[in-house]
């Protein structure tokens, strides 16, 4: 039984057909090999070069550069049919590198940063990672205490980073550095190359979920970098690492989206096959109504996503609250499908030879990565709240 995905008025043919062409890659590169990198806690390095062959690395970036030079429901498209493959450790580590990595060197990297670093990894040839949080700066960017310290042509960086995806095996790494005073003026990106001396991957760190993505511990020892690595201006690092957040809350958001698919789709499987008291599960209206409402908050939240992704295509400044919106809704969704999908397999969810356990355990993070719950619910209602303090109807009524 396949999900009953509706068609939607904001997708193209070009989109379906592309959804196509990412499902036969997932179904073909990746489902056959998502046992063997849990287990390994990465996927191949293979992949990376099969990925960038089929064009999976660079849909929204120049055409010189290797990319398709497509929009945001294109990186919506291709993260929910990424989610379906039963490793969302493997989704996680190719759109770490093809969203998160590439995006703000994308659109504000010299040319030569983007020839040198963006095009291999577009082709899949290098991984990249973002290196952004640390032990004691996650939520609170602004607080990054990492260092970069300007000596002649170079910048000498000390440091550490944690919770990196693809830390322990990148070959670059979009890394934010503290170029100036404390606080958010001082903060300034570079593309940091593994091979410096003085870079050190610390722990591989063994987590709950997503485990065929490797996440890392970094240390950086006065590692000396090119002042040409330098992305975009000095001490804009903090606008542009916020600026490019709507991307990657959009592929958490249609991670979510695609789980939900995959998970309703094995649920209705086992529940139509399932026997008890002499009827399928699929039989008992309590279990076809939560279907219902699993289907609902589907779409739903596939609703929300592909509003954000148009909004974030026009670069719309509205695409912000909306992806946030998305976020904060697939978070809460998927997590609850996972529950109930769980639940209805009854022993069998419990047991590692089925993928339900493991996507119950992946999608605990999706409340916590890109941005937590608690902070879209702060930056929506940031927006509520300043819309009320710029109406002026609204001023006139508080008066
Ligand atoms: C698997 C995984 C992969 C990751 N990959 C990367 C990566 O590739 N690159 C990278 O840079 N980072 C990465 N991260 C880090 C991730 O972005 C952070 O974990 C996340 O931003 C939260 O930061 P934190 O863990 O320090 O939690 P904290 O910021 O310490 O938050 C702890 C709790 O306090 C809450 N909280 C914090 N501030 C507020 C507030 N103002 N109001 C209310 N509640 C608040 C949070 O919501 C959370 O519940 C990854 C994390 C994980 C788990």
């Amino acid at each position: 039984m396949g999900y009953p995905r509706q068609p939607s008025i904001f997708l193209s043919e070009e989109h379906d057909a592309f959804r196509t062409t990412v499902a036969s890659f997932v179904q073909r590169e990746i489902r056959p090999h998502a046992d063997e990198w849990e287990a390994a806690g990465e996927c191949s390095r293979e992949l990376y070069r099969k990925a960038g062959a089929a064009g999976l690395l660079g849909l929204r970036y120049s055409e010189e550069l290797g990319g398709s030079g497509l929009d945001f429901m294109a990186t919506a498209v291709l993260a929910e049919e990424l989610a379906k493959s039963d490793s969302i450790g493997t989704a996680v580590s190719l759109m770490a590198q093809s969203e998160f990595a590439l995006a703000i060197l994308a659109d504000e990297a010299s040319d030569e940063i983007k020839a040198r670093w963006m095009a291999p990894a577009i082709a899949g040839e290098l991984i990249g990672a973002i290196g952004v949080s640390e032990p004691g700066a996650g939520s609170d960017v602004a607080a990054i205490t990492t260092r970069a310290v300007r000596d002649g042509g170079d910048y000498v960086i000390s440091g550490q980073k944690t919770f990196i995806s693809n830390g322990t095996r990148a070959d670059f790494i979009t890394l934010a550095v503290r170029t100036g005073e404390p606080g958010p003026k001082g903060i300034s990106l570079v593309v940091f190359p593994t091979d410096t001396p003085g870079f050190e991957v610390g722990r591989r760190l063994d987590k709950l979920g997503a485990r065929a993505s490797d996440t890392g511990e970094l240390y950086f020892d006065e590692c000396r970098v090119p002042v040409a690595n330098l992305v975009g201006e000095e001490g804009q690092g903090l606008r542009y690492i916020l600026s490019h957040f709507g991307g990657e809350r959009l592929v958490i958001a249609s991670f979510a989206v695609g789980i939900m698919e995959r998970l309703i789709e094995l649920g209705l499987d086992y529940a139509a096959e399932r026997q008890t008291f002499g009827s399928p599960i699929l039989g008992f209206q309590t279990w076809r109504h939560r279907f219902a409402e699993m289907a609902t908050s589907c779409e739903a939240t596939r609703l929300l996503a592909y509003q954000a992704a148009r909004l974030l295509s026009d670069r719309d400044p509205a695409g912000d609250l909306a992806v946030s919106m998305a976020k904060l809704r697939a978070a809460e969704a998927v997590q609850s499908v996972a529950a109930e999908v769980l639940q209805l397999h009854g022993g069998f969810g419990q047991m590692e030879e089925s993928p339900i356990p493991r996507y119950y355990r992946d999608v605990a993070g999706f409340s916590i990565g890109a941005g937590t719950s608690e902070i879209m619910r702060e930056l929506i209602s940031r927006s509520l709240i300043s819309t009320i303090n710029t109406n002026p109807t609204n001023k006139e009524t508080a008066r």
